[in-house]
């Protein structure tokens, strides 16, 4: 194959017991992503074109992007023709048992009853949660056919109850939406399918056209283009509208032991060194000695170069690296520090180890658990904070789809019970209508 003529592709090696963790941590570093500022000039026309000329902008940038020059209507409304999701019994058998999957595993989140607590005698504090009304998913690729995003974001939304589902994918260039989008849009009863991609499909929904349904939030992946105009979108208060974390580049890190099968290691990094050149895989080899990874890294040549997407995997594996590290604390705490969006764990009990992870999108846990299942079918979402920001967010999960409300309710004990602190704090605050609204009732009840 093709990979092979160009040298052996191998990550770098960081011996924890040669570096120190300052280097370790530079090397660990993510591969730098473009500045926005250069994005944002090219967006920042199209937002306006779209929030001004509304269907009229949103068709000429998709005859301009997508040469999809036929279309006159930027929107597809449910119900969606039968014709337009054709597909053959095998995938709509894959994408059933996964939408059932996932369906379940979101269910599941659901909180059945309100919290309620009792803070003080007659001081009832609840929570509950309402869904989003409307939100807006992209599904990148207008080549790519992404059916697993399209499940990830759509199901999830469904559960919650979203009233509104509004799916945006760039068309071909004949017009045309992938099927498998229109499959799963119409299972999961969404209203209308934008066809549009980029900034312009963001822009539709975040500011709403003749045609396309304003949402109250925008969730999904995409390229640069469309990630720039998410964040434009949420920081204009004219167009109120939430989004989801930045989708960066994939990334896993995997933690091995002897007892590993090396082919199931290197599979697991390199399905993610095929997502792009700027996707990045660690790999934390635990106690294995020089025999044991020159065997790994065999391997993972082999693999590699029989791959059709060599030549990516090349690109990626060449930020990638291996670490070896003595113990599996000292590997959690590596792992930890790193916070990858996809952490393997290819251990001897490996359930073990789940206790000691702190920060990761998702977990993968025991040989048998490729990643590439949470991918598609396990039910677990794709849709995972990367570049380290799993140390502060989560995936998109049910509660992306809803809002919380808090709820106070008190007797007139409650207030006895209370009021004395929240005249004191409104004194100190020098509030007076605050302490007011407590001593005028307080008053009333003595009568
Ligand atoms: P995309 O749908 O993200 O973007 C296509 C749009 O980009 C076009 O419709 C056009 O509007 C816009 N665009 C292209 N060139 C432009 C230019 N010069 N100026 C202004 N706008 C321009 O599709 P893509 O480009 O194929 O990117 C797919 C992205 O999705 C990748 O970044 C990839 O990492 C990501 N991805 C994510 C997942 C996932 O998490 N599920 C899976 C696969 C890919």
């Amino acid at each position: 194959p093709n990979g092979a003529a160009s040298g052996k592709i191998s990550m770098r090696v960081f011996d924890l017991t040669k570096v120190s963790m300052q280097e370790l941590d530079d090397a660990l570093r993510r591969p730098s992503q473009k500045s926005s500022d250069a994005i944002m000039q090219i967006i920042k026309p199209i937002m306006d074109d779209v929030r001004t000329k509304g269907d009229k902008g949103v068709l000429e940038y998709t005859h301009k992007f997508e040469k999809a020059t036929s279309l006159t209507s930027p929107v597809l409304r449910a119900p969606f023709p039968e014709s337009m999701m054709q597909l053959p019994a095998e995938t709509i058998k894959a994408i059933d048992i996964s939408y059932e999957n996932i369906r379940k595993f979101h269910a599941a989140q659901k909180e059945d009853k309100p919290l309620e607590v009792e803070t003080m005698p007659g001081v009832v504090c609840s929570r509950f949660s309402r869904p989003i009304e409307a939100v807006g998913l992209y599904v990148p690729g207008g080549t790519a056919v992404l059916p697993s995003t399209a499940l990830m974001l759509g199901v999830p939304a469904m559960v919650a109850g979203c009233k509104k589902i509004v799916f945006a994918s760039p068309p071909r260039a004949d017009g045309s939406i992938t099927p498998e989008i229109v499959y799963v849009a119409h299972k999961v009863g969404a209203e209308s399918i934008v066809l549009a991609g980029g900034a312009q499909a963001v822009a539709a929904m975040a500011y709403g056209t003749e045609s396309v349904t304003k949402v109250d939030k925008i969730l999904g992946p995409g390229n640069q283009f469309v990630t720039a105009a998410k964040m434009y979108v949420s920081n204009d208060t004219n167009a109120g509208v939430g989004i989801d974390m930045p989708a960066g580049p994939s990334e896993v890190l995997v933690i091995a032991d002897k007892h590993a099968n090396p082919a199931f290691v290197v599979s697991d990094l390199l399905s993610q060194a095929e997502h792009g050149v700027d996707s990045q895989v660690v790999l934390v080899a635990v106690d294995l000695s020089d025999a044991e990874l020159a065997a790994v890294e065999d391997e993972l040549h082999r693999q590699a170069v029989e791959l059709p997407r060599v030549d990516i995997v090349r690109g990626a594996i060449a930020h990638s690296l291996t670490v070896r590290a003595r113990t599996l604390d000292e590997a959690m705490e590596i792992s930890n520090k790193y916070a990858p969006e996809h952490l393997i764990l290819q251990v001897k009990e490996a359930e073990k180890l789940v206790d000691k992870v702190m920060n990761a999108g998702s977990v993968f846990v025991g040989q048998w658990t490729p990643e590439s299942v949470g991918d598609y079918s396990a039910g677990v979402n794709h849709s995972l904070p990367t570049y380290g920001y799993a140390k502060q967010y989560s995936g998109v999960n049910l509660a992306s789809f809803v809002k919380h409300i808090t709820s106070a309710n008190l007797t007139a004990e409650g207030l006895r019970n209370v009021g004395g602190a929240v005249m004191q704090l409104a004194k100190v605050e020098e509030l007076e209508a605050h302490r007011r609204a407590v001593s005028i009732r307080l008053e009333h009840m003595n009568r």
